[in-house]
């Protein structure tokens, strides 16, 4: 067999077989790899036709097939089957090859195969992708993380097959050493929580206070799609939201059972945040929205709990009230988008990334399931100012919400009054309240903390460590 083959994926479920294609559409040779021989012939045999494959039945097949240095992308399920896979493959292969894990790895396991694949020489490139299998196809955004050494190999290639911006800018940059680009693609999977949390908020408002109707909704989301809001998500919720199921000539969104499912990305992000000691609030009322949403025992026993009465709003409120919706949830993305962001500032000090911001927000841009106009935003403010402390402190972002308050406190006003949950909104809110108070009840806090404990507390007006010595026989 001859070696001439520039990449190898092994793993060809939907994934792995997208991105052999696209690999192969742009003009590489790739050869194909999978644990059950058949989808690999499937695959060669219905997409052959679309560029050069090299068939292969075995690990050692694949191996041989590639050239020097060898470049092998695994797109296995995650965890231990991933492990699995290196085992298999790292004793092919020689110093200065690469395997490339594309799948969704939690970074420190990337963390850890990448310390102990660099022992034996081989570099190991922990691959954020987003795009599902469509952007996989067509072009995802990819956040590859290992040694700039990997990436000056690797990185013409990733260009080649990923999503381009409306600027015509590739989306993949090389996010920072081991597992940075793992850990970028968790909080954007994260966001990505968020973002739909806050758009499902709007539209509960719009049906349940304004009393649209799913498809009038879904006209709203069109004109927003028109605006500052722009992007993926706004555009399917419209599609979503308009249409109607077939068996019963009702809208889809009714017939679904509501009880959302999660794979963990989304866990992740705030389970590493609370490591982090990052407020990234927004992002934990999506996951608890969807876990709440999951008990069904719990809701049923709840359904009949007291609640206001409705009063829904007349034809000319319901479209104010729409406005100031669009309002709200511009505010809250904002806020959901500056604690990612705070997060992958953190994230990145711990582990000494030096990630630049800008750019993972530039390749945020396209093919990933967050992409929106509002990214450009994003990275301009990041441009402008790279050690940007928080979005918050952009002064376009600043103005817009100051903008947006009145309204956004409004919606939030009309929700409690009628008793709509919006976890999504609210902690949006009291994020941005609590970051522009002057005084916070966190001292309060100390004080408590110092008169149970006393665990001391600091002063406004001296330096040093205090403790009181509280009255009683404590
Ligand atoms: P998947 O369902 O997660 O995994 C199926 C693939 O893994 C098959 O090729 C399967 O081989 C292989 N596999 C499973 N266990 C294995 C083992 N022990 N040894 C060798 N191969 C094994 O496939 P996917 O949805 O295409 O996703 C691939 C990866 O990309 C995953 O890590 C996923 O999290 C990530 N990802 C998925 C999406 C998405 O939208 N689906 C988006 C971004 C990232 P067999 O055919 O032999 O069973």
């Amino acid at each position: 067999m001859s070696s001439s083959a520039q990449i190898g994926v092994t793993g060809l479920a939907v994934m792995g077989r997208n991105l052999a294609r696209n690999f192969a559409r742009n003009g590489y040779t790739v050869a194909v790899h999978n644990r059950t021989p058949s989808k690999m012939r499937a695959l060669v045999e219905e997409f052959g036709g679309e560029g050069e494959f090299v068939p292969a039945e075995t690990p050692e097949e694949l191996v041989a097939a590639l050239e020097r240095p060898r470049r092998v992308m695994i797109m296995v399920k995650a965890g231990d089957p991933t492990d699995a896979v290196i085992q298999e493959f790292a004793p092919l292969l020689e110093p200065g090859d690469m395997i490339i894990d594309g799948g969704n790895a939690h970074f420190a396991d990337t963390r850890r195969r990448e310390r102990e694949l660099r022992e034996r020489g081989i570099h190991f490139v922990g691959t954020g992708v987003s795009g599902g299998e469509e952007g996989a196809l067509h072009g995802p955004s990819i956040m590859p993380g290992g040694s700039a050494e990997a990436y000056a190999s690797l990185g013409p290639m990733l260009e080649k097959i990923s999503a381009k911006a409306a600027d015509g800018a590739p989306c993949v940059t090389h996010v920072g050493a081991d597992g940075a680009g793992h850990f970028v693609k968790m909080v954007h999977n994260g966001i990505e929580y968020a973002d739909m949390q806050l758009i499902g908020e709007a539209y509960q408002l719009l049906r349940d206070v304004a009393g649209y109707t799913p498809a009038q909704i879904a006209d709203i989301f069109r004109t927003w799609n028109t605006g500052r809001l722009d992007s993926y998500l706004i555009e399917i919720t419209a599609e979503v939201l308009s249409h109607v199921d077939a068996r019963t000539g009702r809208p889809f969104v009714d017939v679904v059972l509501d009880q959302a499912e999660q794979k963990g990305t989304g866990r992740w992000t705030v389970q590493i945040a609370l490591d982090l000691g990052v407020p990234v609030s927004g992002i934990a009322e999506a996951v608890f929205a969807r876990s709440l949403s999951g008990h069904a025992g719990l809701r049923e026993a709840s359904r009949g709990l007291a609640g206001p009465s409705a009063r829904p709003l007349g034809e000319k409120e319901a479209a104010a009230f729409a406005d100031r919706v669009e309002q709200a949830l511009y505010a809250s993305k904002i806020v959901s988008y500056t604690q990612g962001f705070h997060e992958i500032a953190a994230g990145g000090e711990e582990y000494g990334w030096d990630i630049d911001e800008g750019a993972v927000a530039a390749i945020w841009r396209g093919g990933c399931i967050i992409r929106a106009v509002f990214l450009d935003r994003i990275r301009s403010a990041y441009d402008a100012r790279p050690d940007l402390p928080s979005l918050l402190a952009d002064k376009g972002f600043a103005d817009e919400i100051a903008a947006a308050q009145d309204d956004w406190r409004a919606v939030l006003v009309a929700a409690v009054q009628q008793g709509v949950p919006t976890p999504g909104f609210s902690a949006a809110l009291a994020y941005y309240d609590a970051l522009r108070a002057d005084r916070l009840p966190a001292a309060l806090t100390q004080g408590q903390r110092d008169y149970f404990g006393a665990h001391t507390y600091k002063r406004t007006d001296t330096e040093g460590t205090f403790h009181t010595l509280w009255g009683g026989d404590r």
